[in-house]
């Protein structure tokens, strides 16, 4: 006999029908009430045990985290709290649980913080909390590909380990095979690459972008959706050293054309979970509410989680030229009382995330999308504007994280992007192949990465990045 998935059996209307289950114990009530979960939903799955006439020894192993396989009836339940319940006619213990050492660990029934769950990261899943977390990630992730897929886009994998050094988006890791204790030395005492692994120094990669550029000039529509690498050193609640990053790269799309896009696809994925995640979004508003009434009144959110997510794709984003931001920045309250860290005092300083939330939390109430940033503050493959200071970029800021997506319509002009390569002191011998596709048939084009974390956060309310990816890579922690 196959098991059925706790998720069929809560839904199931079979009453009278024989039902196999396998899960873990979550409780174990009265001797008597086992309550089972599977991964398959959030809901647990009552199974009621005749304890008289079940052998004691198997009664001691059913304590909280040890697996079992049950059979039983489907029943209408008695109690209040579910619907249907299992009446075992058969019970097998398949892996034991130690009471004594599940105690130590974050099994054990009482609130552990998030920073200790952080420290067990391989038991964390089996809370309620990352269980749901978990499965609105996998939502969104297969959202992404049938977005993309349904509008015609080619799924590319761009490498992970990349020969440039020069992506233009943050601090790079070295890949080598060098045994550090003899490191082979060039005549001048450097570390001679040449002996390394793929006979140069290599990284991995922070961003798919340019590879993506150079398909998407034969393939037109395509994106990637990979891991990505950063080695900042950021200890916020929105930066990981290993994140996953969806970039869709499109030719023949401007500027305008990439931000409908970005716009359009970000609420379509968080429609999908508004529809498929239902029961995981309820118990993630829940949990939010109850951290936001533990804040002063002041710093609490106004909507509810799926309040938010709703308000979110009902919405258009509100658009505004970097320009226009800075005038807002500018004149705003907290810039003249100085309650900003970084004061906005003239056009061309970078907005820092406490300027994004202000605009997308207290001045506009939604999301934002600023466009026509300042030259200086951005990567060297923007397009260049006419009037020499800014470029064709556009970051999308939302509620509680700031920046989502950056994004932006690619220099498309051979001699504009060897002349701001050459600026910035880029190599062109790094970067030839990419200049190529501006030789050769070059045309406008744009995209945009959209960081996948911090869309899991948004859809989640989870404060803290390390919360929604399983195993958390940060300045001095890769445990795991
Ligand atoms: P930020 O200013 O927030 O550091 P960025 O300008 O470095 O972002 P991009 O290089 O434009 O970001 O990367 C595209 C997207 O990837 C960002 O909009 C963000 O959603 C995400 N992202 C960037 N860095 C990280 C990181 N360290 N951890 C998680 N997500 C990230
Ligand atoms: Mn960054």
């Amino acid at each position: 006999m196959r098991h059925t998935k706790i998720i069929e059996v809560l839904q199931s209307d079979s009453l009278g029908e024989s039902y196999q289950i396998k899960g873990w114990v979550r409780a174990f009530r009265s001797n008597r009430f086992i309550i089972l979960n599977d991964g398959s939903t959030i809901n647990n799955l009552q199974c009621v045990v005749d304890y008289e006439n079940t052998d004691k020894g198997i009664l001691s192993k059913i304590t909280i985290g040890a697996a079992l396989s049950i059979t039983g009836i489907l029943k209408e339940s008695q109690g209040a709290g579910q619907r249907v319940e299992i009446e075992v006619t058969d019970l097998e213990v398949l892996g034991e649980a130690n009471p004594d050492e599940v105690k130590k660990t974050i099994l054990s029934p009482k609130r552990h913080s998030l920073e200790k769950l952080r420290e067990q990261a391989h038991l964390r899943v089996r809370t309620n909390t990352f269980g749901a977390v978990m499965r609105v990630r996998s939502k969104l992730s297969f959202a992404i590909h049938q977005y993309f897929q349904q509008k015609d886009f080619h799924y590319v994998n761009t490498p992970i380990i990349t020969g440039s050094d020069a992506e233009g988006a943050g601090e790079m890791f070295s890949v080598t095979d060098f045994d550090f204790n003899n490191l082979p030395k060039t005549e001048e005492g450097k570390v001679d690459f040449k002996k390394d692994f793929f006979g140069k120094h290599t990284n991995l990669t922070v961003s798919g972008q340019l590879e993506a550029e150079t398909y998407a000039l034969g393939l037109g529509l395509v994106y990637t959706f990979g891991p990505t690498f950063r080695a900042e050193n950021s200890n916020t609640t929105r930066h990981l050293a290993e994140f996953w990053m969806v970039e869709p790269e499109m030719a023949f799309y401007d500027l305008e054309d990439n931000m409908d896009l970005a716009e359009d696809f970000i609420k379509y994925v968080i429609n999908y979970v508004l529809e498929n995640c239902e029961d995981d979004l309820k118990f993630l508003e829940q949990r939010l509410t109850k951290v936001e009434s533990q804040k002063p009144k002041n710093e609490r959110s106004s909507m509810s989680l799926i309040e938010k997510l709703k308000f979110t794709t009902a919405k258009s984003f509100k658009r505004i030229s970097y320009t226009e931001a800075i005038e807002i920045l500018k004149n705003s309250k907290p810039n003249k009382k100085k309650k900003f860290n970084y004061i906005i005092e003239d056009w061309g300083a970078d907005l820092q995330s406490e300027h994004e939330r202000f605009l997308v939390e207290k001045h506009f109430k939604r999301p934002v999308i600023v466009y026509d940033y300042p030259s200086k503050i951005k990567a060297f493959y923007m397009r260049e504007n006419e009037d020499g200071k800014t470029v064709r970029a556009m970051d999308i800021l939302f509620p509680g994280i700031g920046e989502i997506v950056g994004g932006s319509q690619r220099e498309e002009r051979y001699e504009v992007l060897k002349q701001k390569m050459e600026n910035l002191n880029i190599d062109e011998k790094e970067l030839w192949w990419y200049l190529d596709t501006r030789k050769f048939g070059t045309c406008t084009h744009s995209g945009f990465g959209l960081g996948f974390e911090r869309l899991v956060q948004f859809a989640t309310g989870m404060t803290n990045i390390r919360d929604v990816i399983p195993y958390p890579r940060t300045p001095g922690h890769a445990d795991f």
